[in-house]
């Protein structure tokens, strides 16, 4: 099977030729149809086996670029990794044009907030920790979340950031999809998916 046989928009499947992505990857082959059908997920898979792209791909494709208000949030564990996802997210949606903005510490929370405010994004990847700061000063519309993605699940909560997930967590839709991924399903990660996922499918690559 190869992307052009996908029911993407032509913006999509036009950014994934550039990127040279012609067939899924087998994570990706597994959770873009549960992704498109609205399912919760708890995939287990490591770096590099393109777990990125497989939650980024069908949120692109279902995001509404005419509606100005962020539909998806991705929390990461470090502010590395927020910037590779923000990066994926903006080279799948290079011609669907949504906006995508990565939020993490060690950068103004001002310019940050006049961001939000300026240019809202579709799509923001945060770490927890800033993510809250701006929930909590008001600066970031979460009434259209409709996708959650906890992303390196087991690496956010050994670096110990239940309660801040907990705090965000609460803050947005409870009609929403809700994607965990995680190298390893430790006994804390089924805890937080039992609290904040709907009847998740479990896939292991
Ligand atoms: P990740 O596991 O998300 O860090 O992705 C690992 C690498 O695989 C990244 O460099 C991606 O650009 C690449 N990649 C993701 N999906 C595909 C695909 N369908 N075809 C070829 N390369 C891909």
């Amino acid at each position: 099977i190869k992307f052009k046989d996908y029911p993407f928009e032509n913006d999509i499947k036009r950014a994934l030729g550039e990127l040279g992505f012609k067939h899924p990857l087998k994570v990706q082959e597994k959770t873009i149809p549960l992704i498109l059908d609205g399912k919760d997920l708890i995939v287990k898979s490591q770096t590099g086996s393109g777990k990125t792209a497989a939650f980024a791909i069908p949120i692109c494709e279902k995001i509404n670029a005419a509606h100005e208000s962020p539909q998806a949030l991705v929390l990461t564990p470090t502010r590395e990794l927020a910037e590779q996802v923000m990066k994926d997210f903006s080279d799948i949606s290079k011609y669907k044009e949504l906006k995508c903005l990565a939020l993490y510490g060690k950068q103004p929370m001002a310019d940050q907030r006049r961001e939000l405010k300026k240019n809202t994004p579709h799509v923001i990847v945060a770490t927890p920790g800033r993510m809250l700061d701006h929930i909590e000063n008001k600066n970031v519309r979460l009434q259209d979340i409709k996708y959650l993605v906890i992303d390196e699940a087991d690496e956010m909560l050994l670096m110990g950031f239940k309660e801040q997930l907990d705090a965000i967590i609460q803050k947005l839709p409870k009609e929403r999809v809700t994607l965990l991924f995680s190298a390893t399903i430790s006994d804390e990660v089924n805890i937080l998916s039992a609290q904040y996922m709907h009847d998740p499918e479990n896939i292991e690559i």
